[in-house]
């Protein structure tokens, strides 16, 4: 395999969705282990720091090199395999198959791979490292929870396997332990269950924050053994205005209605649960919070099922887009969040 000394054809890899912009000698797109091991030696003899980058969708500048070698992980791909195990049924991936693969792949059959980070284009190799999470957060937790093993080639060349503790461990954030992970296993889920998904318009941030905080009070509560909360999120008003400047050049938004004139920020709440009329009786317990809060039942949006929750979901994604595209976007004064536990809004940007 080729380690090719940087040339400017290559500019589009020295920065990721952090806007930073580093710099490099050399790169290369190893396809295996071996590969990888010649690119680590070559490294380790020249001195050279390694930057490993999957799709360089990251917003924290993981991925942009300080010098030496740009190691690209989108030849370390294949088709995504099925494995049954005695844990259940894990996926086996190479680390730079996007998640929009990973999605299509499971499209057809009986499992789903639970983590819904909005960003599609990002590899499992990335998603692994950044520990990604989606809108679901509050039920399918973060990426690490659903990874069965990790197979990675460590700096010094060798081609090591181990469960997902141990590769963190191992692998991420640790200066001394670094490597590029080739294979995984991905945790997969049944799709079974009912899936409703409702946006909350409100006339002031307050009543809106106000309508997270009964929600989350609720399901501390609550026995919610029969659904969750699936997802949680929050928009002000500016991030609402920019949904409605874009919509018309984003095609993902075509089929979003109108929002309510007046609506001063929006919380969209997704349910899901095997059992529908738990599922019911909770949505109507969340209308009349939302009453409580000073919502009129007329300026909300609702779907249900996984097809008809793609609009909103699709939103949330078009947001993140938006919200961190044109530096003239970026400076607006816009919260676009996931909803924690306790209420707090973890701010996507
Ligand atoms: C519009 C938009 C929406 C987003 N939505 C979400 C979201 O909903 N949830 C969320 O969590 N994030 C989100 N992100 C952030 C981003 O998509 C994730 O952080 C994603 O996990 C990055 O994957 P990547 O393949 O692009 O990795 P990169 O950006 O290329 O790299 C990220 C880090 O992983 C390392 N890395 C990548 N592959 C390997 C490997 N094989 N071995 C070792 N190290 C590796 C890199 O060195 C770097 O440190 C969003 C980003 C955008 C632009």
């Amino acid at each position: 395999m080729e380690i090719k000394p940087f040339e400017n054809k290559y500019a589009s890899y020295l920065s990721d969705e952090s806007h930073i912009v580093g710099h490099a000698d050399f790169i290369a797109f190893p396809e295996n282990e071996s590969d990888l091991s010649e690119v680590f030696c070559f490294s380790s003899k020249n001195k050279m720091s390694v930057t490993v980058r999957g799709a360089g969708t990251g917003l924290s500048g993981g991925a942009i090199p300080n010098g030496g070698v740009i190691v690209s992980t989108e030849k370390i791909y294949g088709e995504p395999v099925i494995e049954k195990t005695d844990g259940g049924c894990v996926l086996s991936v190479r680390a730079g198959v996007t998640l929009r693969r990973v999605e299509e792949y499971l499209s057809r059959g009986e499992y789903r791979f639970a983590p819904n980070p909005t960003e599609k284009n990002a590899t499992v190799g990335g998603l692994f490292v950044s520990n990604a999470m989606g809108l679901n957060v509050l039920q399918a937790g973060r990426v690490w929870e659903h990874i069965a093993y990790v197979r990675w080639v460590d700096r010094e060349g060798k081609v090591r396997q181990a469960h997902a503790k141990t590769a963190v461990r191992e692998l991420v954030g640790n200066i001394k332990n670094w490597g590029a992970a080739v294979d995984f296993g991905l945790k997969l889920t049944s799709k079974d269950g009912v899936f409703w998904g409702v946006v909350y318009f409100f006339n002031t941030e307050e009543a809106a924050k106000d309508f997270i905080g009964a929600v989350c009070a609720r399901r501390k509560k609550s026995d919610f053994t029969r659904l969750t909360l699936a997802a949680f999120a929050y928009f002000n008003a500016e991030t609402l205005k920019i949904i409605s400047e874009i919509r018309s050049a984003v095609s993902a938004l075509e089929a979003l209605p109108q929002f309510p004139s007046r609506a001063g920020a929006a919380v969209y709440a997704e349910l899901s649960g095997k059992d529908d009329a738990a599922v019911t009786e909770e949505l109507y317990i969340h209308a009349e919070l939302f009453e409580k809060c000073g919502g009129d039942a007329s300026d909300t949006l609702a779907a249900y099922g996984e097809d008809g929750l793609r609009k909103f979901r699709d939103m949330c994604h078009a947001t993140v887009e938006a919200l961190n595209g044109a530096e003239k976007m970026r400076k607006r004064k816009c919260v676009f969040g996931y909803v924690g536990e306790d209420g707090d809004i973890c701010e996507v940007k």
